[in-house]
């Protein structure tokens, strides 16, 4: 039943968007939807960066640097799926606060925006 596993991946990637790894020496210009980019090398990506989830259309650039404050931590999971660690809080703009574990955007209730329905 391969083909019916493939079938539910294809149709839950669409029904349930999740955010992939893609690794790049230097940040593109423009940034696709549902990629976390993770620049640098391989185990070693210095920087995370994403488009906010809410639509906005913002760049999230997120240090991967231990010693910065604020840090972030990126985990890459077998699936190609992203788990990033902590939160991640817009202080500007449109202030969305959400959590991305593999590779879902989970929304904080403190988040600063409009919710489209079915985000909850
Ligand atoms: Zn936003």
């Amino acid at each position: 039943m391969k083909w019916f596993a493939n079938l539910a991946r294809w149709f839950g990637d669409r029904l349930l968007p999740r955010h992939r790894a893609r690794f790049v020496e230097d940040l593109p210009d423009r940034l696709g939807k549902r990629r976390v980019y993770l620049v640098g090398e391989e185990g070693a990506a210095w920087q995370a960066a994403l488009l906010c989830p809410c639509g906005c259309a913002a760049h999230i650039q997120l240090s991967l640097v231990e010693r910065d404050d604020p840090s972030w931590r990126a985990t890459v999971h077998e699936s190609g799926l992203v788990t990033l660690h902590p939160s991640i809080w817009r202080i500007k703009g449109c202030r969305a606060h959400f959590f991305v574990r593999q590779g879902r955007i989970i929304w904080a209730r403190d988040s600063g925006i409009t919710l489209p329905a079915g985000h909850h």
